[in-house]
């Protein structure tokens, strides 16, 4: 899984995952992922204001873009 790089609003880390959200399918391919933090399970739901990335470093979740430094997200 190839993304370009993303960076942490918070904590400036690199070492981000994608959240994924819905029903996901267990495979190898998905617990490897998950290993080596590319992903992370967001939930059954997505909203609209649901963020898309996830800070493996400092656990928080942040959006695509047009990120407010002030708004946390409390999950
Ligand atoms: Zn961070």
């Amino acid at each position: 899984m190839k993304h370009t790089k993303i960076v942490c609003p918070y904590c400036q880390s690199e070492n981000i995952a994608h959240i994924v959200y819905g029903e996901v399918a267990f495979d190898e391919e998905l617990n490897e992922a998950l290993e080596k933090g590319e992903i992370h399970l967001g939930g059954c739901c997505y909203y609209n204001d649901s963020p898309k990335y996830h800070c493996n470093d400092c656990k928080k979740n942040f959006p695509e873009s047009e990120h407010d430094p002030d708004k946390e997200f409390n999950w």
